[in-house]
């Protein structure tokens, strides 16, 4: 059988990122950038000061001291926004502020602190060089500057550095639509009263809210009963999408139809049945340039079958290169039984004493418990050639998502 790495490369080969579309600055955040950016101006634009302070000529200080100030006669005020009319010629200082401009001939600027204001001149404490607090332009971004490479995922400090660079507008990656199907007689929508042998349709929820999660627009297509024509229709619909996720049919079962299915839709099957657990009977294939993912029932193994195989298929059509999710070392927290020639997602919680970490599986496995995925926040890796990981043993957790911490950092 298919191990999780082959099939997870099988799935990469066929997904590539969609294509470029315009979002408005204040929309980019987390969306990843289809082109590199380049400063297409100086960021400050202009030579500012750094500090509440005086212009002066670096010269004129040569001599100052605490004990011996040197003074200088106060041409004018000039605050963030407005423009000196003066030059500081030899013997002269201008009062500016964080961010005003420099006036010609000022090389320099002492601080509020180091001066002392008097009737119309200025007394200089301290000696300063040559472009001591004064922010040159382009200190930040100097034009033609590559600033961001392509692929990049927008960040707060990003989105401030586009700002000041004056784009309103950023190109893209578009986000994949993922259309969701659920399959199952014995499923009814949320709000419907249950019947005998009934289930609310719940992997709907999940998958919808994970697709959320990894960056892609979820289409819920609703419940598919279990016959040939109702999958046929709902397919051929879903399959206008970007990606394609069903849930259930796909077993050994008399109405696991979903794999005929898709074949008589041209959706070519590139894998059945991957040597994990939970999620052993996934399906993938594509139509064109659609990756189409048939996702087991039980609502443990369509969400980590998810996290396995269909967020790095999101994550490479939104254009990220790094579609993984990330793994942290722990060590087990107590003895586990592990399914010998399969690859086990463990559901575990993970906690850090600050140096190391310990994972805890979050009890019963059954792939039909959601709450152990509820409760922990990671899926610990047990090998395939493990049939029993000992307390202590250091295994791979796949984290899911990361909490904060109680304790402040400083
Ligand atoms: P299947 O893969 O179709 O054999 O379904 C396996 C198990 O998952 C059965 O117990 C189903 O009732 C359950 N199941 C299937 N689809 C859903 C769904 N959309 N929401 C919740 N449970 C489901
Ligand atoms: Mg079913």
């Amino acid at each position: 059988m298919l191990s999780v790495r082959a099939a997870l490369e099988i799935v990469l080969a066929d997904v590539r990122a969609l294509g470029a579309e315009r979002v408005g600055l204040p929309s980019a955040l987390g969306r990843v950038l289809a082109q590199p950016v380049r400063a297409t101006r100086d960021v400050p634009p202009f030579r500012n000061s750094a500090m509440d302070g005086f212009a002066v000529r670096a010269a004129d200080t040569a001599t100052a001291s605490a004990s011996a100030p040197v003074e200088l006669r106060l041409l004018e005020v000039v605050g963030a926004g407005s423009l000196p009319q003066r030059p500081v010629r030899a013997g002269t200082a201008t009062k500016i502020m964080t961010g005003s401009l420099m006036p010609a001939e000022a090389d320099a600027v002492v601080r509020v602190e180091d001066a002392e204001e008097r009737d119309e001149a200025v007394r200089i404490r301290v000696r300063v060089q040559p472009g001591t607090h004064v922010r040159e332009p382009g200190e930040d971004m100097r034009t033609g500057q590559l600033v961001l490479a392509a692929g990049h995922v927008l960040r707060p400090a990003d989105i401030g550095l586009l700002a000041s660079l004056g784009a309103a507008v950023v190109r893209v990656h578009r986000r994949p639509e993922v259309a969701i199907v659920s399959t199952g007689d014995e499923l009814v929508d949320l709000g419907e009263p249950l019947g005998p042998g009934q289930i609310v349709n719940s992997n709907a929820y999940t998958l919808a809210a994970a697709v959320e999660a990894a960056g892609g627009v979820p289409r819920v297509m609703g419940i598919v009963r279990d016959t040939v024509d109702d999958l046929a229709a709902v397919f051929r619909e879903a399959l206008t999408s970007d990606l394609v996720l069903s849930t259930g049919g796909v077993s050994m079962g008399t109405f696991d139809l979903v794999r005929t299915t898709l074949a008589s839709l041209d959706v070519e099957e590139r894998f059945w049945k991957v040597a994990q657990r939970p999620g052993k009977p996934v399906t993938f294939g594509m139509r064109g340039r659609v990756p189409v993912f048939g996702l087991p029932g039980n609502p443990v193994s369509s969400l980590v079958c998810f996290y396995v195989f269909v967020q790095p298929a999101i994550r490479r059509m939104l254009g990220l290169e790094r579609v993984h999710l990330p793994t942290v070392v722990a060590r087990v927290g107590e003895t586990i039984r592990t399914a010998p020639g399969l690859t086990e997602f463990v559901r575990c919680t993970l906690e850090s004493d600050g140096a190391s970490y310990v994972a805890r599986p979050t009890g019963s496995q059954s792939s039909g418990v959601l709450r152990s995925m509820s409760l922990g926040q990671g899926l610990l890796v047990a090998p395939p050639e493990v049939e029993t990981l000992t307390a202590g043993t250091a295994v791979r957790v796949l984290r899911l998502f990361e909490e904060g911490t109680a304790e402040p950092p400083v």
